[in-house]
């Protein structure tokens, strides 16, 4: 167990980085990120930084030498990264969860193996197996890159009648599995903490709404029946415990009508904090961040408690964050700006979330 004063190290230094240490101080936590980008908007509000490559071993072993532990705030971290931290100081989430997360293939295999429902799906490595993958799932599906892929980048839709071929040309030949598109009522998530010793803590199942593959506005409470909520909640700590995780992760979801009722079926795994669990900064009785730092800490989970009869988290993408300011003044109404300098487009800057009262 942590002691206040003790120092957290964080790998990745983007907006996700910068609200864990954000959640971290009020804590007596300090935290120390690690980032190959200079003008990283998490090195504004840390204790320490490091800019240095993820394969630069002598900084990495300068930076494992000022820390308490190593977390990280995205999944794409190397596993050259991950081990040669790991052999230096604890690294919460095992980087294990990488080696599962980091490749759609392995990570839809994995989730099968536990017996929850993903689209169908089939490997595709070569022309020819894209074709009988499409036999195999049929159309309209979706192809996807089984590495790096995020936010809609390195995905190709291929329609009813479609051609196969350009969308192989599309993704370049690399590593892909294709997915039956699925047609989906809703698409939901549920964030879930689990700790050291092994307790589940879940955030209510949130609604979001993606525009161009990205998220828009999360909202909660979702529309959706208690029971299929019960279910998505235990789907999501099946997922946690099944990895033995310690911290946060993040499951998405999809909602689609079955033969008598509504069911659930798992889009993707997020082995860190996620967008659509931002609303628990100002809506709930403590936040994703938070729940994250106490489980890399060693520290008790909070039982989590929506503040409010509704709550909505609308992302400030590209230029939107030129709209912040109107914001402000909204009853309500929370502003994150994450200080990231130029708005590009599909960049996300920031996010406001409203809270409307009991
Ligand atoms: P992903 O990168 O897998 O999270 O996908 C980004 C978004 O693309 C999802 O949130 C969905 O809106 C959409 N999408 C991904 N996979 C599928 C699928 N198999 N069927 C329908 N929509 C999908």
């Amino acid at each position: 167990m942590l002691k206040p004063g003790a120092t957290i190290g964080i790998l990745g230094g983007g907006q996700l980085a910068r609200m864990l240490a954000l959640a971290a101080a009020p804590l007596g936590l300090r935290c120390h990120v690690y980032s190959p980008e200079n003008d990283s908007c998490a090195f504004d509000v840390v204790h320490a930084g490091t800019c240095a490559s993820y394969d630069d071993e002598s900084a990495l072993g300068r930076f494992a030498g000022t820390v308490d532990v190593i977390t990280y705030e995205f999944e794409n971290v190397p596993a050259k990264t991950a081990a040669f931290l790991a052999r230096r100081k604890p690294v919460l989430p095992d980087p294990q969860v990488l080696e599962t997360t980091q490749d759609r293939l392995v990570e839809k295999d994995f989730i099968s193996a536990l017996k929850i429902a993903t689209a169908s799906y089939a490997p595709v490595h070569s022309a020819t197996q894209l074709l009988q993958g499409v036999k195999a799932v049929g159309l309209p599906a979706v192809l996807k890159t089984r590495q790096l892929g995020y936010d809609g980048k390195g995905q190709v839709k291929i329609a009813k009648g479609g051609d196969p071929a350009a969308a192989w040309r599309a993704v370049r030949n690399a590593p892909c599995i294709l997915e039956s598109f699925v047609n989906f009522e809703l698409e939901i998530s549920v964030v879930v903490a689990r700790s050291r010793d092994g307790k589940v803590e879940c955030f209510e199942v949130t609604e979001n709404e993606h525009r161009d593959h990205i998220l828009k506005v999360s909202r909660v409470p979702a529309k959706v029946s208690p029971t299929l909520a019960r279910e998505a909640r235990q789907i999501a700590t099946r997922i946690a415990k099944a990895f033995s995780y310690v911290g946060v992760l993040a499951v998405e979801m999809f909602v689609v009508r079955g033969d008598r009722r509504a069911m659930v079926m798992v889009n993707e795994i997020a082995p860190r904090v996620h967008n659509s669990g931002h609303w628990t900064i100002d809506g709930a009785t403590v936040s994703q961040f938070e729940q994250h730092v106490r489980a890399v800490a060693g520290w008790p989970l909070a039982r989590p408690m929506r503040l409010g009869r509704r709550v909505e988290m609308l992302n400030l993408i590209g230029s939107e964050l030129n709209d912040a300011a109107k914001w402000l003044t909204v009853p309500g109404a929370s502003v994150h700006i994450y200080g990231k300098g130029e708005p590009r487009p599909g960049r996300k800057m920031g996010h406001v979330t409203r809270v409307w009262p009991a």
